[in-house]
């Protein structure tokens, strides 16, 4: 455990004190060095090793998530991610050498890493631990002093973490302030060096406004429906084990999880049963009883999607318990385009089939919607993978797999247009919370750049 740093504990200041103290730390030069970066990561990964079961428990308070599923998700997936950039940290910090043009040399020309400074966190509750922990990889490594803003939706996580991070991270340079909007719009009002969200669109909105009153680069993780074209071409049941896997997974609260199936009407007829065989394969006949079936987060989200339930034709769940907020892993089929579930991002339980006449009719629907966060392609037919990958545009696309694209670390996750801007994961982790600067050195003997100053003619004379 490293404990470097003095300071006051952070949330109990305000704000603004707050960010006014992590700059002045950032102002002395200390977060530069490579040993301090490299001690702040290491003790992240302590965090996370010392204090699997606090983080456990608390992931199973706010998400009713497993143990398992905390570890593959959140904690293992987070100390993956932490290797790889410790690993590398030294090689991607070496300056780039570029050529200089031949009308400029003799000279060299390199890019540098600089940090920003002051950079803010906020994270969502659905992966709290991972959402909150992994970007602030990146942002150690690149050198910044850090503000991290745990959801307080996920209040038993966000204070795990808020006890966890001041004893194990230097506090004069890494703050968590804890809360809710009052205290979020707050942290947005400070002048900041970056601004790394993730969450709704709506709320992103807000972050890009308040970002341009400071000119404050942002980086935007967002959300939206993400959709999965299945053709008769694949193994539907091999399909389906894949589908029920990423969509259930965390009870559907997954940003990237297939939010919509889009299939004719014969591969629904035999993709339905399919699904419903390996949901009862995953969670049991009765997935109430399954401790690897998560619960949705909160009253308003649990009403909001029993209010979604009840479109097209049910082939699996549909069983609520409010007193639980738990929803049945639910698959509707035939479900009409202008349904409720199908004009917002799902975020729960629930997987609808839409019917389309086929890859056009797929593709049009997609590309007449949000560019999506991800798109998934259950095809083995070659000419329809080339379309989907030419002819539509998403943050990420996965072909047989759904999910997967976010643990590997040389691929960018994010988003673009409506599902986000900017990416991280790797050395984009390194690179999003930097500036890259452009270094130029020329000798001032001999002078070249006579041959371009006036007045121009006769130049060649004036060359020394
Ligand atoms: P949330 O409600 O926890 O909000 C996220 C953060 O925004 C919180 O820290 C919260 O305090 C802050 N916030 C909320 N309202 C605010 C306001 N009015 N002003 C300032 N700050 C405010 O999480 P959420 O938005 O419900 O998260 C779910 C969404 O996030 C989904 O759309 C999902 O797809 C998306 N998401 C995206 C990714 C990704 O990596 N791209 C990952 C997870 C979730």
């Amino acid at each position: 455990m490293s404990s470097t740093g003095a300071g006051e504990t952070a949330g109990q200041a305000s704000v603004s004190d707050t960010v006014a103290r992590l700059r002045a730390t950032y102002g002395t030069g200390r977060t530069k060095p490579l040993a301090w970066r490299l001690a702040q990561l290491k003790g992240l990964g302590a965090l996370l090793r010392d204090n699997g079961p606090a983080l456990e428990r608390a992931l199973w308070e706010d998400l009713h998530k497993s143990g398992a599923e905390a570890q593959y998700t959140e904690i293992g997936f987070t100390l993956a991610e932490l290797g790889s950039v410790r690993k590398h940290l030294r090689r991607w910090l070496r300056p780039t050498r570029v050529p200089a043009p031949a009308a400029l040399l003799p000279a060299t020309a390199r890019t540098v890493l600089e940090p920003l400074g002051v950079v803010a966190i906020i994270a969502p509750w659905n992966y709290p631990v991972q959402l909150t922990l992994a970007p602030a990889i990146g942002a150690l490594a690149a050198g910044n002093a850090v503000v991290l803003k745990p959801s307080e939706l996920a209040p038993a996580t966000a204070r795990v973490l808020g006890e966890l991070v001041p004893r194990y991270l230097d506090r004069s340079a890494v703050a968590v302030v804890q809360g809710g909007v009052p205290e979020t719009t707050e942290l947005l009002a400070q002048k900041l060096d970056h601004i790394f969200y993730t969450g709704n669109g709506t709320v992103g909105r807000i972050v890009l406004e308040a970002a341009a009153k400071n000119l404050t680069p942002v980086t935007l993780e967002l959300g939206g429906k993400s959709p999965t074209y299945v053709d008769e071409s694949v193994d539907l049941d091999a399909a389906a084990a894949r589908l029920v896997w990423g969509r259930f997974l965390n009870a559907g609260q997954t940003c990237i999880a297939p939010d919509y199936v889009l299939a004719t009407s014969a591969v629904q007829a035999k993709l339905g049963p399919l699904v419903a065989k390996w949901i009862e394969r995953y969670f049991g006949a009765d997935p109430r009883q399954s401790p690897d079936f998560g619960r949705v987060i909160n009253d308003r989200q649990f009403q909001r999607l029993t209010g979604l339930l009840g479109a097209g034709r049910l082939v699996a769940g549909g069983e609520t318990d409010a007193s639980q907020r738990y929803l049945a892993p639910t698959v509707l089929a035939d479900v009409p385009r202008d349904a409720p579930v199908m004009q917002q991002e799902i975020f729960g339980p629930i997987l609808p089939f839409v019917t389309v006449d086929g890859l056009d009719d797929a593709i049009d629907y997609i590309n007449a919607h949000d560019k999506p966060l991800a798109l998934y392609v259950f095809s083995e037919d070659a000419k329809t993978r080339r379309r989907f990958l030419t002819q539509t545009s998403s943050g990420a696309l996965g072909f047989g797999i759904p999910l997967g694209h976010i643990g590997v670390h040389g691929l960018p996750f994010g988003g673009v247009g409506a599902s986000g801007a900017g990416s991280y994961h790797g050395r984009r982790s390194l690179t999003t919370f930097s500036h890259e600067k452009a270094v130029l050195s020329k000798p001032l003997k001999p002078d070249t750049i006579q041959l371009v100053a006036p007045p121009y003619t006769p130049a060649r004379e004036r060359l020394i």
